[in-house]
């Protein structure tokens, strides 16, 4: 026996996802299909539709299941990014709260955070003269800390490791706490409501001199803001993502403090457009009072320059 899609009442999981696809075809809404997938799933309690058994794929949904993906599906068609219409969002291997306007980690920084996991497990083995070789214990700074994503990532993969994590945005700030307390992550983190350009070296030294800098700054080129899609216009944090003139601005300040902040041979990490690699490093040759040096450039997933570690060399 058919189900019949006309029919809400009957409609399966199956037919609610072709049924949402269309309407978000018809109304010009991106990722029409993985959407549609996404709020479907997540009704369900299921993280992926490809997860869904086929069961739960054929029976009909119930009337306050369709009810429940009607009210997420028009968010979507307003444009909402999906990770706001469900509140959620996977980072790592971490489920974290989202909520506009913060700014929703995008999947490039998962490997943000890895470079500052590796780089702390090699430094540990290379400094390693016995059995066992002793885990990596760093103070960590982070800049901008949105949700908390790279914050609380960082938290997980290094368990003897300690953030301090800062936003200027209110609104990230709490969602950060918000999610430290959900990961029980809260005895390790120190969360700062502030702006790093009015910040000085004083406050952010509460537990000593920072072993590593990571950050996710805003640095979009301002005259690339207005193309931005209408998912990020309407609903992020703008200045998250603007990084002014030559989207450097903040990458600037946060070069300019680092080094009042960090240990010897402590690193920057961050990551950035891929035409800042180049101005970065001029940059840093034209400022050698900051004594940084551009230790290596990674790309990301697609092949472009993405992420700067620097290191403050010894005075
Ligand atoms: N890559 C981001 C985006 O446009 C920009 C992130 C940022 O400015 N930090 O989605």
């Amino acid at each position: 026996r058919q189900s019949c899609s006309a029919e809400p009442g009957l409609m399966t999981a199956t037919d609610t996802v072709n049924y949402w696809q269309k309407v978000f075809e018809t109304n010009g809404i991106p990722e029409a299909r993985e959407s549609s997938q996404y709020i479907v799933s997540f009704v369900l309690g299921a993280k992926t539709f490809q997860s869904l058994d086929s069961k739960s794929l054929h029976t009909p949904l119930t009337a306050l299941q369709q009810e429940q993906i009607q009210q997420l599906s028009h968010k979507r068609l307003q444009r909402m990014p999906v990770q706001y219409v469900l509140g959620e969002w996977d980072f790592q291997d971490l489920t974290l709260k989202m909520r506009p306007p913060v700014f929703i980690p995008r999947p490039e920084t998962e490997d943000l955070v890895s470079l500052v996991v590796e780089e702390e497990f090699q430094k540990c083995e290379n400094s390693a003269l016995c059995f066992p070789v002793p885990v990596p214990r760093p103070v960590i700074l982070e800049i901008g800390c949105g949700s908390g994503a790279i914050a609380l990532s960082l938290l997980c993969k290094l368990p003897q490791s300690r953030v301090i994590a800062m936003d200027k945005e209110e609104a990230a700030v709490d969602l950060t706490r918000e999610n430290a307390h959900r990961l029980q992550l809260q005895e390790r983190i120190h969360i700062i409501h502030q702006d790093v350009s009015h910040s000085s070296a004083k406050q952010l030294l509460l537990w000593g001199p920072i072993d590593v800098i990571v950050s996710n700054p805003p640095y979009v080129f301002h005259e690339d803001m207005a193309s931005l899609d209408a998912e990020i216009l309407r609903y992020e944090d703008l200045d998250a993502l603007d990084g002014g003139d030559d989207g450097m601005r903040v990458i600037k300040t946060i070069l300019s403090l680092a080094p009042s902040l960090l240990k010897v041979s402590g690193s920057v990490f961050m990551e950035v457009d891929p035409r800042h690699p180049n101005m970065v490093e001029h940059w840093l040759q034209a400022h050698p009072e900051l004594l940084l040096t551009l230790h290596a450039i990674h790309k990301d997933f697609c092949g472009k320059p993405r992420f700067l570690h620097i290191q403050k060399q010894s005075s």
